[in-house]
């Protein structure tokens, strides 16, 4: 089409040009030759006239062409190529006009996208992934009524105005959609996560606003297969004006040296000697005082930042040995473990930096343990064995953290070359109160002894826990029941005591 009107333009340019000289030429000769002028004027005179009607004619015939591009422009600009179903600069052009005509109607702004659509994708290929777009976009339009809009706003992002008239009645038709979309493949699950915001009559009508909150309710929910949809609260804003702050303020608190090491003592069950300690991060904010981890990680795990606090963490650890190194201090002994988010096991490079932090202060790698979460080893296997291996190769200890909160496969545990367990404490304390849990840690303790690995048993509280744990043969204890974490200055002071008083 293109092309074609790019021939009409070039046909009426040619036109145009041979006619201005035919004309100019004919012009000429009439006033050069008096005798036939009268002649020449007519030919001159019919000429331009035929001449012209024909350039309207092309003219007229180009500038439909040319209109009927600019319509197929404009919907390419506002319908969504793959789905057919509006995009989000439409949708949102449209929404404003429904609010100012319908003013009475209430109204909910609804987000939505699939879980894991990217693994549809690479498992079932490009094609399968459109075709399920394609059929979300059918089955919306099949529920749209009456002045109702949606739209797709990028891969697999689906936005809806829809309308609300009660709790009841909304929440079903609501079940009804996800229902069919959840139906939709006897190949592969599809699972959505939807946020919901109810549109208040004295809300501002600014289409961001309402689709950010619409959003932070999705993101409540996400990653959380048991549930499809959550309607926005005001907690989700604090939450977010709070994450926001934290972002802001993260930065120029690693430079400021906020974030502190604590470390909770490690007991040998064997003779009730600490023989190390677990280095937890707490952020000490001028302002809000010192927060405990779970305040921050989770935000640092999303926003990738946890890696500078766990690298952070680990040379200030080498920081703290090379200082008891040189006061000779009894501390000397300590091994120390240090947590590595999931995040640094896509490093290959991880133990080479590692070593090199560990160079520049002169400590021994054997003087530390890096402790990485059960969950994240068995996603990622390949690469994760090849990361520890290297670790091992350099003399650092592996341990694996929080053991049997994820799936524990014990078979991939026997291919990993770590060597210590450490058993989850939640699981613990839960379960060693009854008998069916005792069954299990005892089993877990003597596989753990199959598989030559030293066995920790975190969040010990109890003396009973302390008893059944030495009987069933662990190794090192760490919880309440024996200390707390506690700062750098205060465990020392509390070490020095304990190895005076042996
Ligand atoms: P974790 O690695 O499982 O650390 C042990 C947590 O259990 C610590 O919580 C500790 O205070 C707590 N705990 C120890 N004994 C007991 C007990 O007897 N009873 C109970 N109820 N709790 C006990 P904390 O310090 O709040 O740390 C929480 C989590 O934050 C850690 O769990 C770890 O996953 C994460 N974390 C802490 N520091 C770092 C860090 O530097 N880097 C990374 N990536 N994560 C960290
Ligand atoms: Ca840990
Ligand atoms: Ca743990």
């Amino acid at each position: 089409m293109k092309k074609y009107n790019e021939k009409k333009f070039l046909i009426l340019s040619f036109a145009l040009f041979f006619l201005v000289m035919i004309t100019a030429l004919l012009n000429f000769v009439s006033f050069s030759l008096p005798s036939q002028g009268d002649t020449f004027r007519l030919v001159f005179y019919g000429l331009g006239f035929t001449g012209i009607f024909i350039i309207s004619l092309i003219s007229t015939s180009a500038v439909g062409d040319l209109k009927k591009e600019i319509i197929k422009l404009k919907r390419l600009q506002d319908f969504d190529f793959l789905t057919g179903c509006p995009n989000w600069l439409k949708f949102k052009r449209d929404c404003e006009k429904i609010f100012t005509t319908n003013q009475s109607q209430h109204y909910a702004m609804v987000i939505f996208d699939i879980d894991k659509f990217k693994a549809i994708n690479d498992l079932y290929g490009h094609q399968e992934g459109n075709e399920l777009l394609t059929a979300i976009a059918e089955i919306l339009e099949k529920h749209r009524k009456k002045d109702e809009l949606f739209a797709r706003m990028a891969t697999d992002n689906f936005s809806i105005l829809m309308k609300y008239q009660s709790y009841g009645e909304f929440s079903q038709r609501m079940e009804n959609l996800i229902r069919e979309i959840k139906g939709y493949s006897q190949k592969f699950i599809v699972n959505i996560s939807m946020g919901i915001y109810l549109i208040g009559q004295a809300d501002e009508l600014d289409i961001n606003t309402l689709s950010d909150r619409a959003n932070m309710a999705k993101r409540s929910i996400k990653d959380n297969s048991q549930v499809s949809y959550a309607f926005y609260d005001e907690s989700m804003r604090q939450v977010m004006i709070l994450e926001n702050e934290i972002e802001n303020r993260m930065e120029m608190a690693l430079r400021n040296n906020e974030f502190e090491v604590y470390l909770q003592p490690k007991y040998l069950f064997l003779d009730e000697q600490v023989i190390g300690a677990e280095a937890l991060v707490r952020w000490n904010d001028p302002d809000r005082g010192i927060l405990p981890p779970n305040d921050f990680i989770p935000l640092f795990e999303k926003n990738g930042f946890v890696k500078k606090i766990d690298t952070y963490m680990f040379e200030e650890v080498c920081k703290l040995l090379k200082k008891w190194k040189m006061e000779k201090d009894q501390l000397t002994k300590m091994i120390i473990s240090v947590n590595f988010s999931r995040l640094h096991l896509e490093n290959m490079l991880l133990p080479e930096e590692l070593l090199a932090i560990t160079s520049k202060y002169h400590i021994d790698p054997k003087m530390i343990e890096i402790e990485l979460t059960e969950g994240t080893i068995f996603d990622n296997d390949v690469q994760m064995v090849e990361i520890m291996n290297h670790l091992k190769d350099f003399g650092f200890h592996i341990s694996i953290d929080d053991f049997g909160r994820a799936y524990s496969s014990l078979n991939t545990l026997k291919n990993l070359p770590a060597d210590i367990l450490k058993l989850d404490k939640a699981f613990f304390s839960e379960s060693s109160d009854n008998d069916r849990g005792k069954k299990i840690i005892t089993s877990m303790l003597n596989m753990a002894k199959d598989l030559d690995l030293i066995t920790v048993a975190e969040g010990v509280e109890t003396q009973e826990q302390v008893d059944f744990l030495k009987e069933k043969g662990c190794d090192i204890a760490q919880g309440f029941f024996y200390a707390k974490p506690m700062n750098v200055v205060e465990f020392e002071a509390f070490v020095n005591k304990k190895l005076k008083s042996v």
